[in-house]
């Protein structure tokens, strides 16, 4: 059942900056709609000035809780009554739980991110993976990889410093030392793709509008026991996810992290309806991927 707005309905929110193309208020309000939850999850575009305001308005408005997306990740975290571990060990917040009078940092995204691998039936234990990028989305992939238990990590990116920033941090966080980057100018090979099962593009690359680029050569062949993860979700079928479909491997686009992480916040914020949460996943993931994809607006 939908719910009107009504003196009852309780307000959810990101908050970010830029906020104006964000998927975000489309798949919260699709979930919140399919549980019958009589609440809105608006867009905020709070700049980094307002950010302590904007919890206090967070916390004086009763709201249940909020997502948090780029430039606030780190800053909030100094501004925020308790931070919780996994989110401390990533040392970036991307929800916001508003539990009795405290507001407590979590990160859903590591969450999101290894979901789409379990539903797979992929375990990570054991396997080496080569990361593409080195920013935020890397380091809560290097921490999810690291987390379950993978055996090696390579990665790949175009400015030295922030792949051996990186790795110092895995090696300090996480205790993790089996991890090492392409040095500056050397290229992906076919040999270093050939020794991963899974490859994670944590670039921009290749994202609308420039969706004819790659970040791999184009001569790179994957093979079907690999799994090409591309955290891009728009468009739906990246160059690099075309590239390993053609060759059987199986492909993940990041549209499923996306909505994934977002339901964890929600599982957060409304923990007696988590079984049912879940149980909505695919239809939540497929319906925005059509309304996104199929309906005539603006990308
Ligand atoms: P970020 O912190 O700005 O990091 C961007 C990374 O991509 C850096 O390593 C950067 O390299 C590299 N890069 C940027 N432009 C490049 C280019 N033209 N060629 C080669 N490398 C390039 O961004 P982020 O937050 O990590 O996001 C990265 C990607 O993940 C974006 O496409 C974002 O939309 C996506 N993402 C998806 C989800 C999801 O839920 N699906 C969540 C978060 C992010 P340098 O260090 O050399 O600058």
């Amino acid at each position: 059942m939908s719910h009107g707005i009504d003196a009852h309905t309780g307000l959810l929110g990101l908050l970010g900056e830029p906020v104006e193309h964000s998927f975000s208020p489309l798949f919260m309000n699709l979930a919140l709609e399919k549980l019958s939850l009589n609440y809105r999850y608006l867009a905020f575009s709070v700049r980094p000035a307002d950010l302590n305001a904007a919890l206090a308005g967070l916390r004086a408005l009763g709201m249940r809780g909020a997502t948090v997306t780029i430039p606030h990740k780190q800053a909030i975290i100094p501004l925020l009554d308790r931070i919780e571990g996994e989110a401390r060990s990533i040392g970036a917040v991307n929800c916001i739980d508003r539990r009795g009078g405290e507001l407590v940092g979590t990160n859903t995204d590591h969450l999101g991110f290894l979901k789409p691998l379990a539903d797979r039936g992929f375990s990570v234990e054991g396997i080496r993976a080569l990361v593409l990028g080195c920013g935020g989305a890397a380091r809560a992939v290097v921490f999810s990889l690291v987390r379950e238990k993978c055996a090696g990590l390579l990665l790949a990116n175009r400015r030295p410093d922030r792949a051996r920033e990186l790795i110092a941090w895995s090696q300090r966080e996480l205790g993790f030392q089996e991890i090492s980057y392409i040095g500056p100018g050397e290229k992906v090979t076919q040999a270093l793709v050939d020794r991963c099962s899974l490859v994670v593009n944590a670039t921009p690359v290749g994202m609308f509008p420039r969706t004819g680029n790659c970040p791999v050569p184009n001569a790179v062949v994957f093979h079907p026991h690999q799994l090409i993860y591309d955290l891009i979700y728009n468009p739906v079928e990246t160059r690099l996810l075309a590239l390993a479909r053609s060759r059987g491997s199986t492909v993940i686009n990041g549209l499923e992290m996306l909505v994934t992480q977002g339901l964890y916040a929600l599982a957060a914020w409304f923990p007696q309806r988590k079984e049912r949460i879940f149980s909505l996943q695919h239809a939540i993931i497929s319906d925005t991927r059509r309304r996104l994809f199929s309906e005539k607006r603006p990308e």
